[in-house]
């Protein structure tokens, strides 16, 4: 039929026409780690729902071979570090092989771009660096914050609020101001990394960035960095997605709640225990949140 012959796709890494499989934005293996993050923000369409963010342009050879092997190391650095929500105890001495690194998350970033269709041009030139076609990628700068739990009343309901759950999406810096770099968060609990992406044909200009934004450069020359609280706790980057999305939180609740009757999910269950409204977990791809934060600084 000359509808099904329309659909003409091919992998958004390697370029093949296939056979293709679902590729997930975030590893399955990094989402069974956070097992009570399961109400999940989509900027397209604008909505929060269950179910796992995935994409379907994605061929099987390279979502089960040099995909997957980044998903382990990403799942590895997980056990060794990303499982922490607070980090306010003491500095963490951050151990990592940096293509390693920036490639996971450059992928994350890819995929999630994909998904909305916003920034995937600048990503796109990452990709053989990604598939590791590359030995290195220019103009790509990596920044780290750790993010701490804001204890106290937050809009009169939460008294404790960690940094729980995944994120990734874009950040914006400054609203009038034209950049020679994107900016992309990928965040996994306490653990909020910055990627700094120069825009094609643009002279790169780090020290703007570094000037722009919080976090501690991790460095392509290095294999360790230590990294201390930043300053920066869940209601700065959360509360302007927790104030524009909460009623797309209520309603994935209430959705819920109805259809499986009387059985109360696990973010219920908190709030009953506690009389406190669910607990919201974010993975927005607007990030005004952060952006205001580093217009702050
Ligand atoms: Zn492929």
């Amino acid at each position: 039929m000359a509808g099904q012959e329309a659909v003409q796709k091919f992998c958004a890494y390697c370029g093949s026409d296939g056979p293709f499989s679902r590729e997930h934005i975030w590893p399955r293996g990094i989402i069974k780690r956070v097992p009570d993050y399961d109400a999940r923000y989509f900027g397209n369409p604008d909505k929060v729902l269950s179910a796992e963010h995935t994409i379907r342009d994605v061929c099987t050879a390279c979502n089960n071979g040099v995909l997957s092997e980044l998903d382990a190391y990403g799942c590895r650095l997980f056990d060794d570090y990303f499982h922490l929500t607070d980090t306010r105890g003491a500095p963490v001495h951050f151990r990592y092989d940096f293509d390693l690194i920036l490639r996971w998350l450059l992928k994350i970033s890819y995929n999630a771009s994909r998904s909305v269709g916003i920034y995937t041009e600048y990503l796109q030139r990452c990709v053989p660096y990604i598939l590791g076609a590359e030995d290195t990628i220019k103009d790509v700068w990596l920044l780290a914050v750790l993010v701490e739990p804001v204890t106290g009343i937050i809009r009169g309901v939460y008294d404790e609020l960690p940094p729980y759950g995944v994120r990734a999406a874009r950040v914006e810096t400054a609203e009038d101001v034209p950049l020679p770099f994107i900016v992309r968060l990928v965040a996994v609990n306490a653990f909020y990394f910055l990627l700094v992406i120069t825009k094609d044909g643009e002279a790169a200009n780090f020290a703007l960035a570094k000037r722009l934004l919080p976090g501690k450069q991790v460095p392509r020359t290095r294999r360790s960095v230590w990294l201390r609280p930043s300053g920066l706790d869940t209601r700065d980057v959360w509360l302007g997605h927790m104030v524009d999305k909460d009623h797309l939180y209520r309603e994935h609740f209430a959705r819920r709640r109805s259809k499986s009757g009387e059985g109360l999910v696990s973010a219920d269950l908190a709030a009953t225990r506690s009389s406190r409204p669910e607990r919201h977990p974010f993975q927005p791809h607007t990030s005004r949140d952060t952006g205001n934060r580093s217009r702050e600084r």
